[in-house]
């Protein structure tokens, strides 16, 4: 899932706009300006709930078009404490993507960017510093810190497990003499394994009996774990917006 989705050649978000009518889905910043401009108010009240700190990093993970980004800093532009204390990171792996969100948020490039040095720009929209990298990791530390994803958490990649006789395998993908792709259950136990025992310690026991099926995603329980030790250490807080059962997944794939 994770080689389709972001290999650097051939990755599914990689080279092109896959968002719009034209594309191949769409997201609730691309439908309405009203999200961007809500996610900002909730920014600026937990900016004023931290005591409206001088410095701060605003980090979006997988901006996409840039559109909620763009919708924030318009709305935003009026508060001028809010927006004067704020450095944007950008957190994108597909260089396609960045730059449409260099161009959503009408970026103007620095002069003298020396190489190895992240690319910084001044967003015109509210006057501020954006910056981008390829991972939340490169994001530098020591500054309150607010987090936004907003379809993020879908994009990282699962892993699925189901009740056979032998107990919980691991859902495979096998290549048959044909070339054809399709499942098989792992004779024993994966690495992933791990992360399904820890998802089935959170659920109501009851809960898990039941099911035949059900879904993990290690990379999910890591990148939370980051952000509440990142906004543990540095102050902050994180928006975390993703669509789907409130509950035990088994299938989320589509
Ligand atoms: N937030 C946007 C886009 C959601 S789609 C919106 O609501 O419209 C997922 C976004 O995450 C895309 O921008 C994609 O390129 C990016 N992305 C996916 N996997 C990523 C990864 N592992 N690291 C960084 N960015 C990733």
């Amino acid at each position: 899932m994770e080689e389709v989705l972001t290999n650097p050649k051939a990755g599914f978000y990689i080279n092109r706009d896959v968002f719009g009518a034209e594309g191949d889905f769409i997201t609730s910043p691309e439908v309405s300006q009203m999200f961007g401009e809500m996610v900002g108010v909730w920014a600026m009240c937990l900016w004023e709930q931290m005591g409206q700190p001088k410095r701060v990093n605003l980090v979006e993970l997988g901006p996409g078009r840039g559109t909620l980004m763009a919708d924030l800093l318009r709305g935003a532009s009026k508060f001028k404490n809010f927006t004067e204390s704020l450095h944007i990171h950008m957190v994108e792996c597909s260089p396609a993507l960045q730059k449409l969100q260099h161009q959503s948020l009408k970026c103007m490039d620095e002069e003298n960017t020396s190489e190895g040095v992240d690319k910084r720009s001044l967003s015109t929209l509210a006057g501020t510093p954006v910056s981008w990298h390829a991972t939340l990791e490169q994001v530098p530390f020591g500054l309150p810190t607010i987090i936004i994803a907003h379809e993020f958490y879908d994009a990282l990649p699962v892993h699925q497990f189901q009740r056979g006789s032998r107990g919980w395998c691991e859902k495979m993908i096998d290549v048959t003499e044909d070339s054809s792709f399709h499942f098989v259950l792992s004779p024993q136990p994966t690495p992933a394994t791990l992360y399904l025992m820890k998802r089935c310690k959170w659920a109501v026991p009851k809960e898990v009996e039941k099911l035949n099926q059900i879904e993990v995603c290690p990379k999910a329980m890591d990148l939370t774990s980051t952000l509440a030790k990142r906004i543990g250490v540095d102050g902050g807080g994180a928006l975390i917006i993703d669509y789907g059962l409130n509950g035990v997944v088994s299938d989320s794939l589509q």
